[in-house]
């Protein structure tokens, strides 16, 4: 079974989605040649989810140990650029910020740049933030240009928007080709073994038994192995991400090729935009104590900018997240094991941490408790500092729907009240070695949504008012110049092997 000295020799994927693929891609090529044998089992009969096409700059890096081309992947995943997101109306009504991938203004002396810009925000001498930084005057320019080698512009990442069902069947061709073994078939029952407890193996309707020693469970919402069998407690963050529907459908492209998601704020809960290539994907995102299903569909059908292609489908979900996500010999990755809504596209980015957890720690004699404890340490982190990150946005509205009054007066984790008050003294910031979102992202969202610092760091006093103009003056002026000199995104596109970009405008 690999438990308590005996080596891991066949690695069993339950689940081929988004989670199922990433996993069995990364496994094969990190460890495939180590004569480890992975098996993954997937039903066509009850499919995928089926949604999430809003990444993070960090899937770059795990193309990059997939061996995968860039511009390939965006050809064959009908892929746009995505610089940021931006957020409107989260503050009031009629507030627009974007959380871009790179960084504000450049060091004018020995503080962070956001003192500076805060002691000149104080006294009415500063532009909005998003002025000193250059992903986001790129973006709302709609232009693009990938960050150079010795790059002297402000540093910058980018992301992509993509069909993520195109890119999973991708992972699987790069997989099975790496000898990941595909078998179809629904699960129907799971074998365990009678001391340990452990998972010996899962039986397919066929009644034929697949055995391994350690199962990855991507089974999505369904939770096959970690929760229906193994029974790992999930912990339930609805009291403070009470979002717990969506409707999802695409539309065509009304002409807008901004390189960045959208998250608009409406009545009940959130409405994402996420343009491709060839067409845009929606959602919206609702509480379903305070809209029902048909105010919630009515809303996302009389906000999309094109035709509509197909009938809104419906999502259900809780935030939250299993307590243990490697229980036994079984660790959960993607939807089985946890949630947090796609505010800020950070499911396939936990995914993907969860799969270089799995291969830090990949159990080589057998598995230890240190190797789950660790696991579940790491993962923890991450899924807790998103769920912070994510609450922010909606307790620090200005909004006066019921809704949004609740979200307002609702008790947050004492990790988050800190963050902000720390924010609101002085300016400082949390600086995690560990798991998403940097300083930067969180003045985004705390400035955004209309949280100023009434302090800062003694040592800006020391500049000269007139310096301290002349210098902000100076950073804007030049990201201004620089985001003008890139290329249009729809350009930068076609040039990359895009061939259907503003077709859609006209369909
Ligand atoms: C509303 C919404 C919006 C989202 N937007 C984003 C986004 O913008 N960005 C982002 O990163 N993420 C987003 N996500 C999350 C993203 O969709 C998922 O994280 C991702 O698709 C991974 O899903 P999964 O592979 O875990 O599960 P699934 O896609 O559900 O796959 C489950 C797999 O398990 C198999 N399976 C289940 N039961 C059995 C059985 N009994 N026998 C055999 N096989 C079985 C299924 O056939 C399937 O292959 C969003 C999610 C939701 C709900």
């Amino acid at each position: 079974m690999g438990e308590g000295g005996e080596p891991i020799r066949k690695v069993v994927i339950v689940g081929g989605g988004t989670a199922g693929w990433m996993t069995a891609a990364a496994l094969a090529r990190m460890l495939g040649r180590s004569g480890l044998s992975i098996t993954l089992v997937e039903s066509a009969a009850i499919g995928t989810v089926g949604v999430g096409e809003a990444t993070l700059p960090q899937i770059r890096s795990f193309n990059r140990l997939l061996g995968i081309d860039e511009r390939e992947m965006m050809a064959r995943t009908a892929a746009t650029i995505k610089l940021g997101i931006e957020f409107r109306d989260w503050g009031r009504a009629g507030d627009r910020y974007v959380h871009p991938f790179g960084t504000y203004g450049e060091a004018i002396g020995p503080a962070d740049f956001i003192h500076y810009w805060a002691r000149a925000n104080g006294s009415g001498e500063a532009a909005p933030i998003g002025e000193y930084s250059l992903p986001i005057v790129a973006a709302w320019q709609e232009r693009f240009e990938p960050p150079r080698e010795g790059d002297e512009r402000q540093p910058y990442d980018y992301a992509f928007q993509f069909d993520a069902g195109l890119y999973a069947a991708w992972l699987a061709e790069l997989a099975q080709a790496a000898g990941v073994v595909r078998r179809e078939g629904r699960i129907v029952d799971v074998r365990r073994d009678g001391t340990s407890g452990d998972i010996a193996a899962v039986v397919l309707e066929s009644g034929e038994e697949i055995a391994g020693d350690l199962f990855v469970d991507c089974s999505g919402f369904r939770a096959l192995l970690i929760g229906e069998t193994l029974d790992a407690p999930f912990e339930d963050w609805s009291r403070w991400l009470p979002c717990n529907r969506a409707f999802a459908v695409p539309c065509a492209n009304g002409g807008e090729h901004g390189p960045y998601t959208r998250a608009t704020a409406r009545g009940a809960g959130w409405q994402w935009r996420i343009p491709l290539q060839h067409r845009v994907g929606n959602g919206l995102v609702y509480c379903d104590a305070f809209w029902d299903d048909h105010a919630a569909r009515d809303v996302l059908m009389a906000n999309l900018e094109g035709e509509a292609r197909g009938e809104p489908r419906k999502l259900r979900f809780t935030t939250g997240r299993r307590q243990s996500l490697w229980r036994g010999n079984c660790v959960a990755i993607g939807l089985s094991g946890g949630f947090l809504e796609p505010l800020e596209s950070t499911s396939i980015d936990l995914i993907q941490s969860g799969i270089l957890n799995l291969i830090d720690l990949f159990p080589g004699a057998g598995i230890e408790d240190s190797d789950r404890r660790e696991y579940d340490r790491l993962m923890a982190l991450e899924f807790e500092r998103i769920r912070d990150f994510l609450v922010l946005h909606y307790v620090a509205n200005q909004r006066e729907e019921e809704f949004w009054r609740a979200m307002r007066a609702m008790p947050i984790p004492d990790s988050l009240a800190e963050k902000i008050e720390d924010f609101r003294a002085r300016a400082i910031l949390p600086d995690y070695a560990h798991g998403l979102f940097q300083p930067v992202s969180w003045i985004a969202v705390l400035l955004g949504q209309n949280i100023l610092p009434q302090g800062w760091d003694p040592r800006v006093e020391a500049m000269d008012g007139d310096e301290l103009g002349e210098g902000l003056a100076q950073i804007r002026s030049r990201i201004a110049r620089e985001a003008a000199a890139m290329p249009d995104h729809r350009d930068f596109l076609r040039a990359s092997g895009a061939s259907f970009v503003g077709q859609e405008a006209r369909a």
